[in-house]
């Protein structure tokens, strides 16, 4: 068994190439793994590959992609800074919304990408994600809406973790007066980054003092 972080996500990441353990198998041309770097200390979650993610085996690269980069890079925050990933790692036909059955057969493979990385703060990108991510802590989910309002200190694999919600990306692309509402919610991440930073600086200082 592998033991670094880098190890254990390349040993991740074959077993999903393998997966057959819902019909998505069958309709991928590549499956989609998280990128970015394995230290952020944020994830980002979304909810499955589109066309384009699908066609080169990357996610968000697509108009959705382009505007997430956008946004965050108004906010102060690079893509590099991130990590990205999606409930489901396999192209639903034609974009559909994947089905229970298939974010119930993916989702331990997030969950495991959660547990070798070990974010300190996860947001998800719409429904999908938000609801799955709160059901596996037996949380019910109350709409984006509601949802967005508040920073949720939740507790998973024995590590603390502030779980924030929005809105997709592409959400936005459809309806524009949602972006200046995710600028809004990422500008509140890149905020809990810097105080999480604080905090940590502030740790060190009193362990070395
Ligand atoms: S979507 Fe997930 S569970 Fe379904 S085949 Fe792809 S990797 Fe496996």
């Amino acid at each position: 068994m592998s033991d670094t972080k880098a190890d254990k996500i390349s040993e991740l990441r074959e077993r999903i190439k393998r997966c057959r353990k819902c019909p998505l198998y069958m309709h991928r041309k590549n499956p989609v793994f998280g990128e970015g770097s394995i230290n952020s200390r944020i994830m980002f979650i979304g909810e499955a590959p589109g066309r384009n993610e699908d066609m080169i085996g990357r996610p968000f690269v697509g108009s959705a992609g382009k505007l997430l980069d956008d946004i965050l890079s108004e906010v102060g925050l690079a893509r590099e800074d991130i990590y990205i990933t999606n409930t489901v790692k396999c192209r639903p036909p034609n974009n559909r919304t994947p089905y229970k059955e298939e974010i119930e057969a993916c989702l331990p493979y997030l969950l495991e990408e959660i547990s070798i990385l070990s974010p300190k703060i996860i947001v998800t990108l719409g429904r999908v994600s938000g609801e799955a991510i709160r059901s596996t802590l037996g949380l019910r989910w109350r709409g984006i809406t509601n949802e967005r309002r508040v920073v949720k200190e939740i507790e998973y694999d024995s590590k603390k973790i502030k779980l924030l919600s929005t809105y997709h990306p592409a959400a936005a692309l459809y309806k524009p007066e949602l972006k200046e509402e995710l600028r809004k919610d990422l500008g509140r991440v890149k905020k809990i980054l810097e105080e999480e930073g604080k905090e940590r600086r502030r740790t060190l200082y009193d362990f070395f003092t």
